[in-house]
């Protein structure tokens, strides 16, 4: 049968799990192939009881919102969910290309034209969540373990269980959330920024400077190991470029990570668009991009070589089921 929304009605019977993918502070996140025709799917658990206890019950409707509603090409879809007494199961297509952060562990650092390509695609990602049709979402929680790729190498942005909806002023959200690498400033020095307490969509331009610095030089760009002296750092340190990044991208960096949320690229008027047509991005042509049609700098080996099942591309050392 299906349910009201027109997700098809199935129940955890209806899948093998078979290896665990991810580990997170709600539950876990499942390889699961689908009994009748063997599809492998991400199939994410949830705990009920740790989302009540943890006051994340807004948290968790949104993330299911984001992924059944939205219709984006670099962002995840929902295919099914259910429940059980205990239980939340949201599942997905199964991301065979893995984690930015593990290709980007890998390589060390990224060539400004790949970073070129996987930045374009998270602007146009963000950009769609930010709109009305999107339901005007701050994602904030932009980070390269939330970042997959899909069969093609294309971006697929995962993981909202930190998004929030309906976020129309650049103060409408207050709590502190994200990870500390990724966070902006204004989240940290709460009610010291021009618009007073709060804060809005700008976090996550910042969070995508700080992403596209660390996929140039292989770390963000105030990292710390300690994690009060990078708070500082974000708040105050000046920004700093390596040698062999571009003109183009100091300019766009800057940019992006500007302290002031009011004045940071891509919070003008113009929005995403002043990011579009920064010098960085010239031979993006952004019609092509979100119709899929310019082709990744990476593409997953699977299908005809390898099986559809493959994890080669996660990191699953000390993960268990
Ligand atoms: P939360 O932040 O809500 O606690 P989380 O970080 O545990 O959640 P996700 O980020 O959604 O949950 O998923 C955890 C990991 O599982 C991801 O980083 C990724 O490695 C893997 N994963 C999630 N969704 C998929 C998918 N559709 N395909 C392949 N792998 C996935
Ligand atoms: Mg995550």
């Amino acid at each position: 049968g299906r349910t009201s929304n027109g997700l098809t009605k199935l129940g955890v019977n209806d899948f093998q799990l078979m290896k665990v993918l991810g580990k997170g502070a709600f539950g876990k996140v499942f390889m699961a192939k689908r009994k009748t025709d063997g599809k492998i799917y991400a199939m994410k658990v949830l705990l009920k009881d740790r989302v009540k206890q943890q006051r994340q019950v807004e948290h968790t409707q949104t993330e299911r919102w984001v992924l059944a509603e939205t219709d984006h090409p670099f962002i995840t879809s929902l295919r099914f969910a259910f429940q059980s007494d205990q239980k939340l199961y949201l599942v997905m297509d199964y991301m065979v290309g893995g984690e930015l952060f593990f290709h980007l562990q890998k390589e060390g650092r990224f060539s400004e034209s790949k970073c070129k390509f996987y930045a374009a695609e998270l602007v146009s990602a963000l950009a769609y969540l930010h709109s009305e049709e999107g339901g005007h979402v701050v994602y904030r929680d932009l980070k390269p373990e939330n970042i997959l790729l899909d069969y093609e190498g294309h971006i697929q942005v995962t993981d909202f269980g930190l998004a929030k909806r309906n976020v129309k002023t650049p103060n409408g959200a207050t709590t502190f959330v994200g990870s500390p690498e990724y966070v902006a400033p204004e989240v940290l020095g709460q009610g010291v920024c021009a618009y007073g307490y709060g804060y809005g969509k700008a976090v996550d331009w910042w969070s995508l400077g700080t992403l596209i610095y660390e996929m140039l030089h292989g770390l963000p760009p105030f990292y710390d190991r300690n994690k009060q002296t990078m708070f500082e750092q974000i708040q105050h340190a000046p920004l700093l470029f390596p040698e062999h990044f571009s003109a183009s991208s100091q300019i766009m960096l800057r940019g992006l990570l500007t302290r002031d949320p009011a004045k940071r690229l891509g919070s003008g008027d113009e929005g995403s668009n002043d990011i579009r047509s920064c010098t960085f991005f010239t031979n993006i042509h952004w019609g092509q991009l979100e119709a899929r049609e310019v082709e990744p700098p990476w593409k997953p080996k699977h299908s005809s070589t390898k099986r559809e099942d493959d994890t080669s591309n996660f990191d699953t050392r000390g993960v268990s089921m």
